[in-house]
């Protein structure tokens, strides 16, 4: 009577919500948890948005709540796509860029939009988002995952092999989540070589889809875009992160006006939104983001929640990739078994999330977007975790 695959989908819940909600539990009874579970920041948006939002609501302009139209309000598409011109001289225009539903359906549209038949396969590079495997399956294209290195930096050789005659798009998300790891320049330049190299040699476009939910969030190095190094691309983005506001859906997919056929993936975009149900992205807050696309993240404080977690962790003995961007930080198990890890750590009250569904085997991943009290008070707890680690 149903369909069986995503029922079992729907019932299961990925390891991140468990334990989300198992801090929650714990709470409730009032023991004392160090939630670093969820990449929900627990970080106030942009005073900007707030006056936004006040100043939306009280003024309540002619059709505040209505349906806009489905790509967006023509007013925020051509604000987003003036914003990222100026910022990183690409030559976007309204027309290209459709609002959506924060960054899971724009990726999702991709994914559906590439579709021409059941062999075709997205590439996504580890380590990666445990919901692109659902997206892209559920798209009806096979999904390839491309191991990382050590470090958790992408292994261009593997993915230089990985692409073949079925390859319609390779899958990119810097900063990363959940490494934290930022494409610098020079991997950059390699990976357009080689998707150049490669699309030459199939003689068609291997369309670069990026996943830019943490674009902002970067602290030794610039914010980027790949679109300016890539001309068939498709940018997926989500004010999630960099506005604090992943409760109320809000983001876009752009299509890079410089991709051959640039109409053609728009329209199909387009279609996929629409088949997919999405009616409109949400009016009050396409006006929010609209007034607020300068505004920046609290970078002061995750900066000084990198900086200290990277500092007691490395002193108390444990191994960590330093992150350059997004909020997360990988911390390695000694023997490999990040299950383990995970479920020790939770026995001490820290909530961390075990990688390997992320294609980060024998990492956990601490999300550090939480209050600055959080951390410190969670170093003892870290203490006692290696010491049992290590017992
Ligand atoms: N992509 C990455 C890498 C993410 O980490 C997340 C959320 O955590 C998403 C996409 C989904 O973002 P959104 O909340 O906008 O759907």
């Amino acid at each position: 009577m149903v369909n069986k695959e995503l029922y079992n989908i729907g019932k299961s819940r990925t390891v991140i919500r468990r334990l989300f909600d198992y801090g929650k539990e714990q709470r409730k009874l009032g023991h004392t948890v160090y939630d670093f579970s969820l990449g929900n920041p627990n970080v106030q948006p942009p005073q900007e948005v707030i006056d936004a939002i006040r100043e939306l609501a009280v003024g309540n302009p002619e059709g505040l709540h209505e349906y806009t139209l489905g790509p967006g309000l023509e007013s925020t598409r051509q604000a987003v796509a003036d914003n990222l011109n100026k910022r990183f001289g690409l030559s976007l225009e309204g027309r290209y860029v459709f609002m959506t539903v924060g960054a899971s359906p724009a990726l999702r549209a991709a994914f559906e939009a590439l579709k021409e038949s059941p062999d075709d396969e997205i590439i996504t590079l580890a380590p990666y988002f445990p919901e692109y495997p659902y997206f892209i399956h559920n798209a009806g294209v096979k999904c390839v995952i491309v191991p990382c290195k050590d470090d958790l930096t992408p292994d261009f050789t593997a993915l230089k092999k990985a692409i073949g005659p079925h390859t319609k798009a390779v899958l990119v998300n810097s900063p990363n989540n959940p490494s934290g790891v930022v494409y610098d320049e020079q991997t950059t330049k390699e990976l357009v070589e080689i998707l150049e190299e490669k699309q030459k040699e199939l003689g068609r476009p291997l369309i670069m889809i990026t996943d830019e939910p943490y674009r902002e969030l970067v602290y030794d190095v610039p914010d980027h875009c790949f679109a300016a190094d890539y001309d068939n691309s498709i940018i997926c983005y989500s004010f999630s992160k960099s506005l604090s506001l992943p409760g109320e859906r809000i983001g876009y997919v752009a299509v890079n006006p410089k991709m051959e056929n640039a109409d053609e993936m728009y329209w199909t975009l387009a279609g996929a939104i629409r088949m997919l149900g999405y009616v409109c992205a949400p009016s009050l807050f396409q006006r929010v983001v609209e007034k607020c696309l300068d505004a920046k993240p609290n970078m002061t404080l995750y900066r000084h929640n990198r900086d200290t977690l990277y500092k007691e962790l490395t002193r108390i003995g444990f191994e960590c990739i330093k992150p350059q961007g997004a909020f997360y930080i990988c911390l390695k198990a000694q023997d490999g078994d990040s299950e383990r890890l995970s479920e020790l750590a939770k026995s001490l009250g820290i909530l961390i999330i075990p990688c390997d569904e992320f294609g980060a085997k024998g990492f956990v991943r601490i999300a550090y977007c939480v209050k600055e009290q959080t951390i410190t008070d969670s170093i003892p707890a870290f203490e006692k975790l290696y010491e049992l680690l290590n017992k």
